[in-house]
C-alpha cells in the first residue's frame, strides 16, 4: 500500500482525522475537510512520536496499524484472546492499566491482549462470580465498572479474605508489626566494595528497618525487630518466623537488598507466600501488591513486580508476610540511591503508605502514591481515618 501523504484527500484521510481527532492531537473544532493538510501532518507526526514509530508524517501501513488499534475505547467490543493474531488497542492497554491497579497481574499494559491478560480477566471473572473464560464482554464490563471504581489496590476475594483484618478498624494504633532486617551478625548478606567504602546488605536494611521502626511507631504502632545492628549470629529465618508468631504480629515485613552478577541487574520486588499452582496467602499477596506499587511510586525503582514463593520465613509466619528486595546493591544505579539517606526515608514512607492501606475499609482505599503518611500523626491523635 502507498502510504498516505501530505496533500492527499479521500475518505481515507477524512478517517485518519477522525481517529487523530478522538485522540485529542487533532482539534476537534478545527475544519472539517478530507485534505491531509499541515494540521494532519502534525498530528501524525505526534502520534507516531507517541506510539515509537518512526517519524515522517506519512501514515503507510505500520502508522495505519496503530491508528486503527488506538481507535478503540473499552467496552466498545468485546475482547478475548485470539490466536494467532492477537487483539491490540487502546482497549486492552486501558483494561490492562484497571488490572494492574487492582493488583492483577497482567505482565506490562502493552495493550496486546495475550494469554497473560486472559488469565488475569478470567482470574477477576472468578472472583466477582462470572464465568471464568477470560474474555471480556458486556458482563465483564459491567462487574468492572460496578467494583473496578471502587477497588483499588486489591482484588475483590482478598478484599472478601481481609475482612477480619478491617474489622480490626482502620487505625494503626496498638497494631504490631514486626521488621526483620536480612542477614546480620556472621552473615552480611550482598557484599560491594565501592573505593575505600564497603557497603553491604545487613547495614543497610538494619537502617532501613530502624526507620521504618521510627515512622511506624509515630503512628502509634507497637514494632518490634528482629535483631539488633551487629549481633552476634545470623538468627534463622525460620526463627524470625516463630518470633513474629510469638509476638501475635498484625504485620511481617522482611527487608533484604538484591544482587547479581550483571550490574544492569536492577529495580524493586516483593515476595509473598504462594505455590505456582496457585494456592496463596490472600492478605499476604494483597500487602506485596501494595508495598510493591507504593515503592515503585514513590522512589522509581525499576519494578520487578510481586511473587509468589514458598520460602520458610512466608511459610511458618501466621500474619501477612512479605519480603522486600529493595533494589540491586550490585547496580550502580540502585546503589546511588541505596546509600542515600534520603531515598531510604521514601521507601519507608512508601511501606508505611502500603501498611496503612492494608486497614483502610476498601471504599476508603487511596491512589498509590497519594497518601501523605506524615498526616498519620495527626490522623493518630484524631483517632479517625484520613478521608
Ligand atoms: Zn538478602
Amino acid at each position: 500500500m502507498r502510504p498516505i501523504r501530505p496533500g492527499d484527500r479521500g475518505p481515507a484521510v477524512t478517517e485518519i482525522r477522525t481517529i487523530l481527532t478522538g485522540l485529542e492531537l487533532l482539534a476537534a473544532a478545527g475544519p472539517q475537510t478530507d485534505e491531509f493538510d499541515l494540521d494532519t501532518e502534525r498530528a501524525v507526526r505526534a502520534f507516531q512520536q507517541s506510539r515509537g514509530l518512526s517519524v515522517d508524517g506519512r501514515v503507510g501501513a505500520e502508522t495505519w496499524r496503530a491508528l486503527d488499534a488506538a481507535r478503540w475505547r473499552l467496552g466498545a467490543r468485546t475482547l478475548y484472546h485470539a490466536v494467532p493474531e492477537p487483539l491490540t488497542g487502546e482497549d486492552v492497554r486501558s483494561l490492562q492499566e484497571r488490572l494492574l491497579e487492582m493488583g492483577y497481574d497482567v505482565g506490562r499494559a502493552d495493550a496486546i491482549y495475550g494469554v497473560r491478560t486472559s488469565r488475569a480477566v478470567a482470574q477477576f471473572q472468578r472472583e466477582v462470580g462470572l464465568t471464568p473464560d477470560g474474555s471480556c464482554g458486556p458482563h465483564t464490563m459491567n462487574a468492572l465498572r460496578r467494583i473496578g471504581r471502587k477497588v483499588v489496590g486489591g482484588r475483590p476475594q482478598w478484599l472478601r479474605e481481609s475482612d477480619a483484618i478491617r474489622q480490626s478498624g482502620p487505625a494503626l494504633v496498638g497494631k504490631t508489626v514486626v521488621i526483620d532486617p536480612g542477614h546480620g551478625g556472621t552473615d552480611p548478606g550482598m557484599v560491594v566494595p565501592d573505593g575505600s567504602l564497603r557497603w553491604t546488605e545487613a547495614d543497610l536494611v538494619h537502617d532501613l528497618a530502624s526507620r521504618l521502626e521510627g515512622r511506624l511507631a509515630a503512628s502509634g504502632v507497637r514494632v518490634q525487630l528482629t535483631r539488633g545492628p551487629s549481633p552476634d549470629s545470623c538468627l534463622p529465618d525460620a526463627d524470625r518466623a516463630l518470633l513474629a508468631n510469638s509476638l501475635g504480629a498484625d504485620v511481617f515485613i522482611s527487608l533484604h537488598l538484591d544482587g547479581h552478577a550483571n550490574p544492569d541487574a536492577e529495580g524493586v520486588a516483593t515476595y509473598h507466600y504462594g505455590t505456582d499452582n496457585g494456592v496463596t496467602s490472600a492478605t499476604g499477596e494483597r500487602l506485596a501488591g501494595l508495598v510493591q506499587r507504593e515503592i515503585v511510586a514513590r522512589t522509581g525503582l525499576r519494578d520487578c513486580r510481586t511473587h509468589a514463593k514458598t520460602w520458610e520465613l512466608l511459610r511458618l509466619t501466621r500474619m501477612p508476610a512479605v519480603r522486600v528486595e529493595v533494589g540491586y546493591l550490585t547496580s550502580p544505579t540502585d546503589r546511588a540511591h541505596l546509600v542515600d539517606p534520603r531515598f531510604r526515608d521514601r521507601v519507608v514512607e512508601a511501606i508505611v503508605a502500603a501498611v496503612q492501606r492494608m486497614y483502610y475499609p476498601i471504599e476508603r482505599d487511596v491512589p498509590t502514591g497519594s497518601l501523605d503518611v506524615s498526616e498519620l500523626r495527626a490522623v493518630v491523635t484524631a483517632g479517625t481515618v484520613v478521608d
